[in-house]
């Protein structure tokens, strides 16, 4: 007998009327009417069951700190930063692990199970490390936490930084980050991608560079990033996040920029809700999008993802944890709105990102780890339009979180007092 059997599962990739049975914390077999008992059975009743939400790109370090110690009035990058700046030396370890615990919470609730966090590590006590190696631990049990060492002040611009990354690894921080448009110049920039890349290489780490966050179309330290990937033999380690200079890029250079990504097999990460929120701040109209250009990266042989990258925080005073949101976002400022793009916004936010992190076991086959989310929703773009319910949320074969369908009590005179307002289309 199985430990559990889901049965008439839809999947992502369209398959309807499956069941999924699971053994020892693992998938054992899917396939229609199966012939075999569970322990316990959970009817998905037709609905989508997919593995975790993953979000690529995330600060787990600042989440759930909005209004701390005050609030951004711009709204902008730049103050943001700057806001970060002065909350920094106020941060107790003690708040670190609080904050980032709830938010942890949440993110189960959601059905995310997977984050890359970038851990600022340009504070030479190093105590937003060492509170995210906690919460690591702390959390390992249902959600994998990967920590990204980021160099926010910019690995040369900061006379400390270095040191404080290699210090950081030796903690226990499984990536290489890094800032280049950040540093003083654009040479300080490339020098530091090839710092950073060479010395990751050699620790055998994987890299994720806050790249070219910038609306300026000159910004080009992808290109330097695709060179030493592929110069270092680190293909399908490497990603670049947010890549925003690239929306207002000479499009003749991009035709050449997208195949030198594509071979040296640097993933891309956008970042929707952020993205559109922070970018094209200095136009008056036409106001640029800002977004990088994630239908032609798909369509060149990309890996992309679409990260949530900010929740409450110095930069974003918004958000959830909610990953459908996030793909949401994407699909939109993408205008990715044919049914194979709409699908491809939500491989965005699940199995690109497993990819980007290396997560093994992930997947729906026989012999993946037993980690699945079922919504209510019929398939995948009807969960982006509906953001549905994560009903029922499970980690190596057990429910780890479950969430009633909601249900609106009307009051009409002459109409019946209950409506299902989730709008689900049915055949
Ligand atoms: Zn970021």
């Amino acid at each position: 007998m199985n430990d559990l059997v889901i049965r008439n599962a839809s999947l992502p990739d369209g398959r309807k009327g499956l069941d999924i049975a699971i053994q020892d914390g693992r998938i054992s077999a899917v396939a229609a009417a199966l012939p075999v008992k569970g322990a316990e059975e959970i009817d998905a009743h037709g609905n989508l069951v997919t593995p975790p939400f993953v979000d690529a790109h995330f600060h787990m370090d600042a989440v759930l700190s909005y209004g701390l110690p005050r609030v951004n009035q711009s709204g902008t990058l730049l103050e943001g930063i700057a806001l970060w700046g002065e909350l920094k030396p106020m941060l107790t370890q003690e708040a670190l692990v609080e904050r980032a615990m709830r938010y942890c919470d949440w993110a189960v609730g959601r059905g995310l199970l997977a984050i890359r966090s970038h851990v600022d590590i340009c504070d030479d006590r190093l105590l937003a490390v060492e509170a995210l190696l906690e919460v690591k631990r702390r959390v390992a049990p249902y959600l994998d936490l990967q920590l990204v060492a980021f160099p926010q002040d910019g690995i040369l611009r900061s006379a400390t930084a270095m040191e404080n990354l290699k210090r950081a690894i030796a903690m226990g921080v499984d990536v290489v980050g890094g800032i280049p448009h950040f540093e003083r110049t654009m040479a300080d920039g490339a020098e530091s991608i090839r710092l950073l890349c060479e010395f990751a290489a050699e620790k055998g780490l994987r890299v994720d560079m806050h790249c070219d966050e910038s609306d300026d179309p000159l910004s080009r330290h992808i290109e330097t990033l695709a060179y030493h990937t592929h110069r270092l033999g680190m293909q399908g380690r490497v990603a670049g996040s947010h890549l925003t200079s690239m929306h207002s890029m000479d499009n003749y250079y991009v035709s050449k920029l997208l195949p030198l990504i594509r071979e040296a097999g640097v993933a891309a990460i956008a970042n929707p809700l952020i993205n559109i929120t922070l970018q094209g701040r200095h136009d008056t109209y036409p106001k640029r999008r800002g977004m990088t250009r994630v239908p032609e990266m798909l369509a060149a042989g990309i890996e992309v993802a679409f990260g949530h990258d900010c929740v409450m925080d110095p930069w974003y005073s918004l958000g959830s944890g909610d990953m459908l949101d996030v793909a949401q976002m994407g699909l939109h400022v993408a205008q990715m709105t044919g049914q194979d793009a709409m699908r491809q916004c939500f491989q965005a936010v699940t199995a690109a990102p497993a990819r980007i992190l290396g997560l093994e076991g992930y997947g729906l086959e026989v012999g993946c780890n037993a980690d699945l989310v079922i919504l209510d929703a019929s398939d995948s773009v009807e969960a982006i339009r509906l953001r549905a319910t994560r009903t029922h949320v499970l980690r190596r074969g057990k429910v780890i979180s479950q969430t009633p369908v909601p249900h609106a009590n009307l009051n009409l005179p002459g109409r019946p007092g209950q409506v299902d307002f989730r709008t689900k289309m049915r055949n």
